[in-house]
C-alpha cells in the first residue's frame, strides 16, 4: 500500500523500443503513420502503447506487457496494441485504479510526430477513459547520435499517475 492512502495516487513508468523494417506499418498510440519503413515486432510494434501499458501496469504493480500477452503465445501475433492498452486499463478498473493522467516522449529522428499528434492524442484518451487533455504526446530528435540517431529504430518512454477509484 503507499504510504499514505488518502493521496491514493500512483505513478508509473514504461519504456519500449522497436526496430524499423522496411513492408510493415508504422503505428504509434494507435494511429497509423504515413512511412517507407514501419515497427518490426511480434505484435504491431506500437511502442507508444507498449510503454504506456508498462507504466500502467507498473504504477500499480500488476506486472508488465509481456507478462500479460506473451510474445510466444500465437494469439499475439500481429495484435492490435491498442488493445492491449484497453485490456490493462479494464485489469486497473478490476484492481481499483483508474487512470488520472499520462506523459508520453517519443525519441526519433523519424517520423515527425507533431502533424499526428492529435489525433495520437484522442486514440489514446479514448482508450484510457480520459480526456484528450490529460494525455500528453511529445516528438524528441536524438541529436543523430547513437542507434536512434542512424535511424535503426525508435524508443518510447511513458509516465502515468492512476487514481484510486473508490
Ligand atoms: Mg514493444
Amino acid at each position: 500500500m503507499p504510504r499514505d492512502n488518502d493521496a491514493n495516487i500512483r505513478v508509473g513508468i514504461g519504456y519500449d523500443s522497436h526496430r524499423f523494417a522496411p513492408g510493415r506499418p508504422l503505428k504509434l498510440g494507435g494511429v497509423l503513420i504515413p512511412s517507407d519503413v514501419g515497427l518490426l515486432g511480434h505484435s504491431d510494434g506500437d511502442a507508444i502503447c507498449h510503454a504506456l501499458t508498462d507504466a500502467i501496469m507498473g504504477a500499480v504493480g500488476l506486472g508488465d506487457i509481456g507478462e500479460m500477452f506473451p510474445d510466444t503465445d500465437p494469439a499475439n501475433k500481429g495484435r492490435d496494441s491498442i488493445e492491449m492498452l484497453e485490456v490493462a486499463v479494464k485489469r486497473l478498473a478490476a484492481a481499483g485504479y483508474l487512470v488520472n493522467q499520462v506523459d508520453v516522449t517519443v525519441i526519433a529522428e523519424t517520423p515527425r510526430l507533431l502533424p499526428h499528434r492529435e489525433q495520437i492524442r484522442a486514440r489514446l484518451a479514448f482508450a484510457l477513459g480520459i480526456e484528450s487533455a490529460s494525455v500528453s504526446v511529445k516528438g524528441k530528435s536524438n541529436e543523430g547520435m547513437g542507434w536512434i540517431g542512424r535511424k535503426e529504430g525508435l524508443a518510447c518512454i511513458a509516465v502515468a499517475t492512476l487514481k484510486g477509484n473508490s
